[in-house]
């Protein structure tokens, strides 16, 4: 896989799997472009890219406002050109049982997580077009598959992100242009850490390699989706679950 040349914009990068994400592919030599609500932790993400010679932006930005996803789009393409991957990974919970979930817990994560892959897809997509070259990868998650109690909100997120993924996809598959989602299970980030130390064992004993993944073990399939090599994977779901769900 060949990514030099390449200029990546990458959501939610601060931390968990965004971070992950965005030094393996600094690493291979992409351009990326972080984004993230706070400026604090992206700088520290930021400083290791430049560390190693990486070359980086930093964008502080709400992925549910659309006017800041195209601020940074047309900012990006000012200055280089070109955007060829797009990796819409930031992402929030607030759950809550059904009964108990206030419409402010539903709005905000479907803000975040639906609408910011629309804004962020849609500020992208016409410089794709017209380079007739693009890989969307949006992160969507196993219980957009198969639910979560406590989750109404995130799950429905999640599984939206699949339907958006598909339709794109169709959209602009004759332009040299794929949109691909990964469905993560269990990630040990800064999300799971947050959960009870007994919920946290309840899962490890339900997902059948007995432990949670790693950032970097989305990472791998993320990266192979924005590769080259997967011109002909369009529309598709890629599951990162250990298992837990075949
Ligand atoms: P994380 O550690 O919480 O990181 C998410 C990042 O997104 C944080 O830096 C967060 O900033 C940022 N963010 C939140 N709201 C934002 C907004 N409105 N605009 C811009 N950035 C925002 O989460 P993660 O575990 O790495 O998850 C990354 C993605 O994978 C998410 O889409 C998540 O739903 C998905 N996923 C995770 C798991 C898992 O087990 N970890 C499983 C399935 C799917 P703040 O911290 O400042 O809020």
């Amino acid at each position: 896989m060949d990514f030099q040349g390449r200029t990546s914009i990458v959501t939610g990068a601060s931390q968990g799997i965004g971070k992950a994400i965005a030094l393996e592919l600094s690493r291979e030599g992409v351009e990326v472009i972080l984004v993230d609500i706070q400026k604090g932790k992206l700088e520290e993400v930021a400083d290791k890219i430049r560390e190693n010679k990486g070359k980086v932006a930093v964008f502080a930005a709400d992925v549910s406002r659309m006017e800041e996803a195209m601020e940074i789009v047309e900012a990006v393409v000012k200055s280089n050109k070109k955007i060829d991957h797009l990796v819409n990974n930031a992402g929030i919970t607030r759950d809550n049982l059904l009964m108990r979930m206030k419409e402010e817990e539903w709005d905000s994560v479907l803000n975040v997580n639906l609408k910011g892959v629309f804004n962020f897809s849609k500020a992208v997509i016409r410089n794709m077009i017209n380079n007739r070259y693009g890989r969307i990868v949006n992160i969507s998650s196993i219980v957009g598959l198969i639910g979560n109690a406590g989750q109404c909100n995130y799950s429905a997120s999640k599984a939206g992100v699949i339907g958006f993924t598909k339709s794109l996809a169709r959209e602009v598959a004759s332009r040299g242009i794929t949109v691909n989602a990964v469905a993560p299970g269990y990630i040990a980030t800064p999300m799971t850490e947050s959960l009870p130390e007994s919920v946290q064992q309840k899962f490890r004993d339900w997902i059948p390699v007995k432990r949670f993944g790693t950032p970097e073990e989305i990472t791998h399939a993320v990266k192979f989706l924005l590769s080259d090599e997967a011109a002909y994977i369009t529309g598709q779901v890629i599951n990162v679950n250990g298992g837990m769900f075949m």
